[in-house]
């Protein structure tokens, strides 16, 4: 019965392979909308730019790299999200695998990082737990996000994001919320974009401030008009997700006139958050108090922050690619999620919060905003072409074996002596691209044209066989000829 079941199913897939194949044999499958390709020399260097920005930044604060998977089970979301969460409930890629386990493509980094925390404490069976005299975690990741929004510039359905995460420890001290920020800011500040971005940022409180608080709002929400609420808010008031309307995107009226949460702070939440303004007077770096900037999550606690993207009319022409749409300006958001591991279901002695703060960016935003001179400034080395003389008879190097070997050799040995030389000074690099089809001077030109080269190493048999090359520089139409064993030392002088 069941070898019967299967085989249908089997059968069944075949069908649809097969009807697919036909559907398709006419057309190349398309990229999934949303989603993007980062194949153009330009793309690649944006964001190879910011990633080493970002991880430089981690890294001088001793953060450690963190990898966890992109699937998660579903569990993990509805637990820390929460099943009335926009992106839970509108925005995330669930499925249920052979198995049928449920399973997600991940929203956020946050919730698995603190899950990958957790486990390894588990394992780890050292029972050292995340206590304040515990060292901490001090994570970073960088990786892809999945939601299923509407895409627009800025705002994909898959998505890069770079994050921090500061966990145990004494994380619970002021002094971490001021870290991460400013790790934040020197990271922009590095990619040229910190004087545009604005950093704003509030304090949620502890959760007796925000109930306070949330109760307040809510009888100031049922007293307004109803047709003057949107569909979307009165649908977050009716789930009880009452601090997410202050994100609203289309109620400006009450994020502009609601109550604000500064009314309803107990004296020891308001006093941290002036502890962390203090610290961030002290490090130079500016801000803007928003009492109206919420992190929704019922785990968020304390201070919440973002960076937004706000750029000053004489720097957009020359400073940015393109700008931002309003709704996507926020580039790096981040806050303090002291109750996550207790939703993880965490029980640590005393209590199950284990304390941390943290943030993520969206590499694709900043991407946008990326000022030109940063990426004139950090292009990668030039391109070298070694390219061969073409000669009655051989078309392409590999036409004659002989040929092809001197070819190989003489690539071979001065990619080898670049890599010698690099290790031992400071001259400038370069990348060498091997042209295989052996052409006139025009050809050998068009194809220095199509990679961008400055520079062609010029073979010949002639030459080969008596050890030398010539060098064109392509800029100047100079041209030497050097020892195959000088050719590196030649090239670097030349592109100093
Ligand atoms: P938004 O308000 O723009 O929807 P969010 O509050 O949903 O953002 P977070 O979950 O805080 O975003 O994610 C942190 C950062 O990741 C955002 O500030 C943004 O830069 C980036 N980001 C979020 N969603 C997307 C997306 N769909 N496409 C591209 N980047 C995104
Ligand atoms: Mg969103």
């Amino acid at each position: 019965m069941r070898k019967g079941l299967r085989k249908t199913g089997v059968l069944r897939l075949q069908h649809w392979a097969s009807a697919q194949r036909a559907r398709f044999a006419s057309s190349t499958p398309r990229r999934v909308r949303g989603m993007h390709d980062n194949i153009t020399p330009q793309a690649v260097l944006r964001r190879s730019i910011i990633e080493k920005s970002f991880r430089n930044a981690a890294e001088g604060y001793a953060f450690q790299e963190v990898e966890t998977p992109i699937v998660e089970d579903t569990s993990l979301f509805l637990r820390t999200l929460g099943d009335a969460s926009d992106v839970v409930g509108k925005e995330m890629y669930t499925f249920l695998d052979r198995s049928k386990a449920s399973l997600s493509l991940r929203p956020e980094g946050t919730a698995g990082v603190m899950r990958a925390a957790l486990d390894e404490e588990k394992q780890s069976g050292s029972g050292s737990g995340f206590g304040p005299q515990q060292p901490p975690r001090k994570l970073f990741y960088k990786g892809p996000m999945f939601r299923h929004e509407r895409p627009q510039k800025g705002r994909y359905r898959q998505f890069t994001q770079l994050g921090v995460e500061y966990i145990g420890g004494a994380a619970d001290h002021p002094l971490a919320d001021a870290e991460v920020i400013a790790l934040a800011n020197d990271f922009l500040e590095d990619i040229g974009i910190a004087d545009e971005c604005t950093l704003r940022i509030n304090t949620l409180g502890t959760a007796q401030c925000r109930e306070r608080y949330q109760h307040e709002l809510l009888k100031w929400l049922q007293a307004l008009d109803p047709d003057t609420i949107s569909e979307s808010s009165k649908q977050k008031m009716a789930d009880g997700r009452i601090l997410r309307i202050l994100d609203s995107k289309e109620d400006d009226f009450i994020v502009q006139n609601a109550p604000v949460i500064e009314d309803y702070l107990q004296p020891e939440a308001r006093e941290r958050h002036d502890s962390l303004l203090q610290l961030l007077d002290e490090s130079g770096i500016p801000y803007q108090q928003d009492w109206t900037l919420v992190r929704g999550l019922d785990y968020y606690c304390h201070t919440a922050f973002e960076f937004v993207y706000e750029p000053r009319e004489a720097t957009t022409s020359e400073g940015s690619t393109q700008s931002l749409g309003a709704a996507q300006g926020t580039v790096l958001a981040g806050g303090r999620y002291d109750s996550l591991s207790s939703f993880l279901g965490w029980r640590g002695r005393g209590t199950n919060d284990v304390p941390a703060v943290g943030w993520a960016a969206g590499m694709e935003r900043l991407e946008l905003i990326l000022p030109q001179s940063v990426q004139d400034q950090r292009s990668p080395p030039p391109v070298v072409t070694v390219g061969f003389i073409r000669t009655a008879g051989c078309a392409t190097v590999h036409d004659d074996t002989e040929t092809m070997k001197m070819f190989h050799t003489l690539c071979s040995s001065v990619q080898k002596q670049q890599q010698e030389m690099s290790a031992v000074s400071d001259a400038p690099q370069f990348r060498l691209h091997r042209h295989y089809a052996a052409g006139k001077m025009p050809q050998l030109l068009r194809a220095c044209e199509g990679v961008g080269s400055q520079v062609l190493l010029l073979a010949g048999v002639d030459e080969l066989a008596q050890g030398l090359v010539s060098v064109r520089d392509l800029r100047t139409r100079e041209q030497t000829t050097v020892s195959v064993a000088d050719a590196v030392d030649h090239l670097r002088r030349l592109l100093t």
